[in-house]
């Protein structure tokens, strides 16, 4: 079996079926052959840096109910809260002085951030800093999405949650699988280097859905792709679900970088909030990127998508310098690069 196992992992293109077969694996010692093969892939198309995303969360707002998310709407217990221009711009000036060059500004879909105001954040950052501006700010119109390009931003996170197209309107009240796609579609259409990613453990979601999560990601020919575990807020009508399992995310973070090979993929905050070591593990499983959340107080302890994220409580200067340790600590280098695309020839 491990001798079969080992021929499918060196495969140079993976079927539907032996994704399905990888993801079912439960056996340790095949897991970990699956683990060692993902770092392998890692190391050999992404090289040995880890890149850091310094994250601003720059308002819980959000006009759509995704049953799943703690921001949803209908969320009346939730304090909201928008950071001003000024204090987005300032706290961009905070991460490049820490040598992180990607500044990610994400919300809820919050239309109180306008195609102005976006663009003057923009503009104020990309004077005083090359650093890449990835912008996640939901589904927003082809207009904004143009206007914040021409403005100087660089990539585009829309996760695509998941590729089962029932599930999604199922966790999804006023959109569709197809929209988002033409969405996701028409970012990269424009030039911008664009992520997506799934959410792991969802209810009524099956193996399946995962490998088609990942083959869809393949398709899209993503820059960046992120698989995190679903994790219960409260508040939700997914409040009493169970959370994703840290193995099942793992599973898919290696295989997801055996499929995709050199896109960007994160271990994620939420891995690392239901398992203490999930940074470590995602890193050693496939994993090249950390998204630091680097919003400031009393924000960052109100970007509640889901509870208990690890290190929200913490002042982001001081869990920023822990995370760096831990990486070090693996033997890995920290890139003071921007970390643009590894499909694009545009690195400074
Ligand atoms: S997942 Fe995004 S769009 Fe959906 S409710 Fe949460 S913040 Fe809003």
């Amino acid at each position: 079996m491990i001798m079969n196992l080992n021929q499918l992992l060196y495969k140079e293109e993976l079927t539907r079926d032996e994704i399905i077969f990888l993801l079912n694996l439960k056996d340790q010692e095949e897991l970990n052959l699956l683990y060692s093969r993902a770092d392998e892939v890692r190391s050999q198309y992404c090289g040995d840096e880890v890149h850091l995303r310094g994250i601003i969360d720059i308002s819980n707002f959000c006009e759509q109910n995704c049953v799943y998310c703690g921001l949803r709407q209908e969320n009346d217990a939730l304090p909201r809260f928008r950071m001003t221009p000024e204090e987005v711009i300032e706290t961009a000036r905070v991460i490049t002085n820490l040598g992180i060059f990607t500044i990610v500004i994400q919300s809820g879909e919050d239309a109180h951030f306008d195609t102005d105001i976006i663009s003057y954040i923009i503009y104020q950052i990309r004077q005083k800093s090359n650093a890449a501006i990835t912008l996640s700010l939901g589904e927003r119109t082809f207009d904004e999405y143009r206007a914040w390009k021409i403005a100087g931003a660089d990539r585009y996170l829309l996760k695509h949650e998941t590729a089962n197209p029932k599930l999604y309107e199922t966790y999804h009240f006023k959109q569709n699988l197809s929209e988002r796609l033409e969405h996701l579609k028409f970012l990269k259409s424009i030039g911008y280097q664009v992520g997506s990613g799934n959410l792991i453990g969802l209810p009524m979601q099956t193996v399946e859905d995962l490998a088609d999560d990942i083959l869809l990601c393949k398709s899209l020919d993503l820059d960046m792709a992120a698989f995190g575990p679903f994790i219960p807020s409260p508040q939700t009508p997914y409040q009493n679900k169970n959370i994703g399992e840290a193995e099942l995310t793992l599973k898919v973070t290696a295989v997801a970088r055996i499929v995709l090979k050199q896109v960007h993929i994160p271990a994620t905050t939420a891995l690392d909030t239901i398992d203490a070591l999930g940074r470590e593990k995602g890193l050693t499983a496939g994993a090249n990127v950390v998204m630091p959340d680097l919003t400031p107080f009393p924000y960052r302890e109100q970007y509640k998508i889901y509870p208990g994220k690890r290190g929200s409580t913490d002042d982001p200067l001081v869990s920023t310098e822990r995370l760096k340790k831990r990486i070090e600590a693996l033997g890995r280098k920290i890139s003071y690069k921007r970390g643009d695309s590894l499909k694009i020839d545009v690195q400074t």
